[in-house]
């Protein structure tokens, strides 16, 4: 059975489902008997999520584009 630092290692992968069917249940079964294993799951995927939702997408080849001819002629206007 997994013991506690078995938990903290495989926590990314629980929660993308990248375990094997045999890790994953003794993920749980672990989960299902120690409180702060589960809290830590618990905060471990709110904290990833809300990181996801704060991280803000790369700009477009086209936004490049559009931000490199305005500062071009922002140049033009200069010279
Ligand atoms: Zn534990």
């Amino acid at each position: 059975m997994f013991k506690c630092k078995d938990i903290n290692h495989h926590t990314s992968d629980y929660l993308d489902k990248n375990l094997s069917l045999w890790k994953r249940m003794n993920v749980r079964l672990h989960l299902f008997m120690c409180g702060p294993c589960r809290d830590f799951v618990r905060q471990f995927g709110l904290t990833r999520s809300s990181l996801q939702h704060l991280s803000t997408p790369a700009p477009t080849d086209d936004k490049i584009d559009a931000a490199i001819a305005k500062l071009k002629a922002k140049v033009k206007e200069n010279q």
